[in-house]
């Protein structure tokens, strides 16, 4: 079967509505680099379309009825929000997930120091990362730093045009023979992901008149007694030692200046770093978008909009859009949390259907696209793909029947009529569609969140959007692909059940 072009399937009012669409999407990305900033800017959207804070409905003492429409987040990484349908819940929901975290390099908790002039940040990256990609570019910061007093504050720099940008640096060609010689997996190194931030010491006026009295004390001592030649030398290198951190603390000042924060400060901060600028149309012919992130925000943009474009829907509509799927989908805000299942619970409580066999059968009938980046047949390495089985840009909403690698392992392989039932779902509601696998056999592969909520016995499938570039600083996605995969997830959402 030969892939079809969304772009030429397209009427002309389709092409404004995909384009007005993808000007809000880029947007998004630009305003949403990381989790955080994603929850901050999803919940304002959906409170302003009628979404109500799940705490605020429980504090009530209301009821949910057919039509309402409540939300719930998870420490600020993760959201989940429902639209209570005109089925009982324990039918099973439809449900769109997504995940909003992203590859990028996090600070360390310790990561401010001092060589040779340079201010620098130490890092850990976060998800799987090229480590060569990420040098001599503009870096920004974003994150909390949060105090012991329970204060936070919020950075964001590098993004305006007038603010400063941050970058690691890379050896020059000229010495790069031993580099040169390594592979693409040793060429940078984790521990090198060094952060340059500052080059300009303080005006530090106490110390520096603190060092000209004990250098005069020193040398007075000099002629008295043996002892001094080694109080001499602790003075100078004290004062070497103030001179060689002038620039950390120059650093430390700033920080101060701005955020009102110490040093130590950091060991309660989350500050990501993540490629400076906005997301931007890429081609001659503004085709295609390409900015930091779009794994996964690119199905999570769709998802939660498509939650926004329902009218009255049969089967109560879900969106999950969760954290740490690049690292596993562990920990309180990943998919493996039990949040999701206890907020299900809570919403069944305020319907008045909630007990543990309602609730247990509410997530063994639900249905779910598990919505996450596919690789994009790219021409430049077409020997990793299989093309019959590969996804192309513009040719639509991507269905994955399965993921993982090396004979399927990790995979969630849905079933054949869970299939049959998405093909229907999708023609129906006009969407054009491609289905692909993960690059050719064995030549990698990967997972997502499916086999996490098919644990409860529910039909999950993968899908989502073709992206070239996947991991990488800057992502492309096909703005056709944005839009039909977003119609889809309408399509979905409206389905009446298998
Ligand atoms: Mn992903
Ligand atoms: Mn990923």
């Amino acid at each position: 079967m030969e892939p079809k072009s969304v772009w030429e399937s397209y009427s002309d009012k389709q092409l404004k509505d995909m384009h007005t669409f993808n000007d809000a999407y880029r947007v998004f990305l630009s305003e949403s680099k990381t989790e955080r900033e994603c929850v901050d800017n999803i919940v304002n959207d959906i409170e302003k379309a009628g979404y109500v804070e799940l705490q605020k409905v429980i504090a009530s003492g209301k009821k949910l009825k057919k039509g309402d429409k409540v939300y719930a987040v998870n420490m600020n990484k993760n959201v989940v929000m429902f639209q209570i349908g005109s089925e009982p819940l324990e039918k099973g929901m439809n449900i769109l997930g997504a995940h909003i975290d992203s590859p990028r390099l996090d600070l360390k908790q310790n990561p401010l120091y001092e060589e040779k002039g340079l201010a620098l940040l130490d890092t850990h990256y976060y998800g799987g990362i090229k480590k060569y990609q990420w040098v001599t570019l503009p870096l920004a910061l974003h994150g909390v730093i949060v105090k012991k007093d329970g204060t936070v504050a919020e950075i964001s720099l590098g993004e305006e045009e007038d603010d400063p940008v941050f970058f690691i640096s890379d050896i020059l060609i000229h010495l790069a023979g031993d580099q040169m010689s390594k592979t693409a997996a040793k060429a940078v190194e984790g521990e090198a992901l060094n952060i340059i931030c500052g080059n300009k010491p303080i005006k530090m006026d106490s110390p520096i008149k603190m060092d000209k009295a004990s250098k005069t004390k020193t040398a007075a001592a000099a002629k008295t007694s043996a002892k001094t030649t080694a109080a001499k030398k602790n003075a100078k290198e004290e004062a070497e030692e103030k001179a060689k951190e002038g620039v950390k603390a120059g650093v430390l000042a700033i920080l101060k200046d701005l955020y009102g924060v110490e040093e130590e400060d950091f060991l309660s901060a989350e500050i990501e770093v993540v490629p400076a600028g906005k997301a931007r149309e890429a081609g001659f012919d503004r085709s295609m978008i390409m900015s930091y992130g779009q794994d996964d925000r690119v199905c999570a943009y769709g998802s939660y909009k498509a939650m926004l474009a329902i009218k009255s829907v049969k089967r109560t509509a879900c969106c999950i859009l969760v954290d740490k799927e690049e690292i596993g989908s562990v920990g309180a805000t990943g998919m493996q949390s039990r949040f999701f299942e206890n907020i299900v619970a809570e919403v069944m409580n305020l319907t008045g259907s909630y007990s543990e066999l309602l609730l247990r059968r509410c997530l063994a009938n639900s249905l779910m696209l598990s919505s996450d980046v596919s690789a994009g047949f790219d021409p430049n390495y077409a020997s990793c793909f299989e093309p019959k089985n590969s996804c192309y840009l513009g040719s639509g909403m991507v269905i994955n029947k399965y993921t993982g690698s090396r004979g399927k392992y990790s995979s969630n392989d849905a079933s054949a009529e869970y299939m049959a039932y998405i093909r229907k779902v999708l023609d129906e509601g006009n969407v054009i569609f491609q289905t692909a696998e993960l690059g050719k056999v064995d030549q990698g592969g990967g997972g997502t969140i499916a086999y996490i909520l098919a644990q409860y016995g529910m039909n999950v499938i993968d899908s989502g959007v073709a992206v070239l570039d996947m991991h990488a600083p800057w992502e492309v996605t096909s703005k056709a692909d944005v839009y039909e995969t977003y119609r889809g997830y309408i399509a979905f959402l409206n389905g009446e059940g298998m």
